[in-house]
């Protein structure tokens, strides 16, 4: 159910960043992420989400929030994360907390889950990496509107 694929193109993306993940479990799997789709030269934060406890008809099952990185961005965040396991979904050293707790922050768009425009990559927000104090956190790339 969960596909990393590369929005724009629909090829498979290379995970550059495990944030954070939990499950998958039967019934309820969530993650955070950063993708790279080598064809395009673009770059993805995406948090995924299936929870297979919310009330029918209430809300979506499956949501997927997605934001655009840079390659530059990509770049800087490959030689400036400070972890030795970067795809490591389950490590909670300080530069996966401080990943994590910027992503949540950062300004992400939730995909249509169904219709003509179901996982559509147009008018995606973008965020941009820093290095802060050694590590490497996101912000939106333009004030929350
Ligand atoms: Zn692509
Ligand atoms: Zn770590």
């Amino acid at each position: 159910m969960a596909s990393d694929d590369c929005l724009i193109c629909r090829g498979e993306q290379e995970i550059v960043i495990g944030i954070r993940e939990r499950g998958p479990y039967e019934r309820m799997h969530d993650y955070t992420r950063v993708l790279f789709c080598a064809a395009c030269d673009v770059g993805e934060l995406r948090a995924f989400s299936y929870d297979d406890y919310v009330v029918y008809g209430e809300e979506d099952d499956v949501m997927v929030w997605s934001s655009l990185l840079s390659a530059a961005d990509i770049s800087r965040l490959r030689t400036g994360f400070a972890c030795a396991t970067p795809l490591d979904h389950g490590c909670a050293c300080a530069q996966h907390v401080r990943a994590y707790n910027t992503s949540v922050g950062a300004n992400k768009t939730k995909l249509p889950e169904y219709g003509p425009d179901r996982h559509s990559p147009a008018g995606r927000t973008t965020v941009t990496v820093q290095v802060i104090d050694g590590l490497v956190e996101f912000s939106s790339a333009r004030p929350c509107s």
